[in-house]
């Protein structure tokens, strides 16, 4: 159930919507918009009465929710939802960049590749020092030492860092350095997991599960609002197919779908979804023609030394050109085509390389 309020409701009035909603014993989340405050009611396990609501000075309407989730629906929030962190921002008109290699590796080879990708411009640097690989033997991330070496990248080089809880044992000490959590694809149904991240105060960047639908992944990001914390940044990172060309199935028509039904940013990640490298330029481009708000991007220094994900890491040295055509893809879209002339299909072969 939605409370929406009147445009010019005053604070005070939504407050008391808010403590009559605690009265009834449910929890009020109330949300600020432009063009009005929606108080959505959780905590209930049927229809919510609103008769101890009825007559409240400021209220405009009653909504149903029609779905199962609420706090990720577009019905409670209409406007896009941006998180920012201090100057940094991903969602709304930003075009934010997430990129480094798989795994924390040694200082030198992290602190290189993180030298370098700051220079690009890029602030997001991701890096696992908890690593969920699908094999026991496997390295498994560095661990503590792993995160000594991300608190470095930071405090050097101003970056923002993106790494993965893999449980409730290191997410105390991981959530210290971590300046977006992320929850991946493997734990993407880990309900004590992500209530845990709801109680953070960091914004939660979460992967889309390896067979999950929609509902699947909102439920998810439910799970995380619900608990308190409402800065959550979805990501569409390939899904299981019967497709053997690629490592999973990137699905791109994910990313309109959740503009639609979220007001939550969605980002993606071509490396996991490709599993080698040659795909992740084209799947870049096309993800940010489809809506995205970013990309999260696997880069290594020499990719065959890579300690996890070599195949589908981008060299650092091809890792410009790719950030330069996915601002042109950007840059096209911003573009509003001109109606009065019909639009000149025949695009000069020298077109897309003027991006390079
Ligand atoms: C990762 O980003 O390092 C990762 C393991 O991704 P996913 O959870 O999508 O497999
Ligand atoms: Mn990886």
């Amino acid at each position: 159930m939605l409370v929406v309020m009147e445009k010019n409701a005053t604070d005070a009035q939504i407050e008391r919507v808010c403590a009559a909603i605690r009265t009834m014993g449910y929890e009020p989340h109330p949300m600020p918009g432009a063009q009005r405050t929606a108080v959505c009611i959780t905590g209930n396990r049927g229809p919510v009465e609103t008769d101890g609501l009825a007559g409240l000075p400021g209220i405009r309407e009653f909504i149903r929710v029609s779905k199962p989730y609420k706090l990720v629906s577009r019905e409670f929030r209409q406007e896009d939802t941006v998180i920012t962190l201090g100057d940094d921002a991903i969602g709304g008109e930003a075009l934010s960049v997430i990129a480094g290699p798989c795994s924390v590796e040694s200082p030198e080879t992290t602190l290189r590749i993180a030298e370098r990708l700051a220079t690009l411009g890029v602030r997001f640097f991701r890096a696992g020092a908890y690593k969920p690989r699908t094999s026991p033997y496997a390295f498994q991330g560095l661990g503590e030492e792993g995160l000594r070496i991300l608190a470095e990248v930071r405090d050097r080089f101003g970056m923002r860092i993106v790494t993965e809880a893999l449980d409730a044992d290191s997410l105390e000490s991981m959530a210290a350095v971590a300046d977006i959590v992320q929850i991946g694809a493997r734990n993407m149904h880990n309900t004590s997991l992500l209530k845990l991240v709801g109680r953070l105060d960091k914004p939660v960047l979460l992967k889309r599960g390896l067979a999950a639908t929609l509902d699947e992944l909102f439920m998810a990001a439910e799970y995380i609002m619900s608990a308190g914390n409402y800065r959550v940044i979805l990501c569409e990172r390939g899904i299981r197919s019967f497709c053997d060309h690629s490592r999973f199935t990137l699905d791109l028509a994910a990313v309109p779908a959740i503009r639609r039904m979220s007001h939550l940013p969605v980002l993606v990640d071509p490396s996991h979804a490709a599993g080698t490298s040659y795909m992740v330029e084209p799947l870049s481009l096309a993800a940010v023609a489809c809506g995205a708000s970013g990309l999260i991007v696997e880069v290594h220094e020499d990719p065959a030394l890579a300690w996890s994900d070599g195949a589908q890491a981008v060299p650092l040295s091809e890792f410009p050109r790719l950030l330069k055509r996915i601002q042109a893809v950007r840059a096209s879209m911003e573009a509003e085509p001109g109606v009065s002339e019909p639009p000149d299909l025949r695009i000069p072969p020298t077109a897309w390389a003027s991006c390079a």
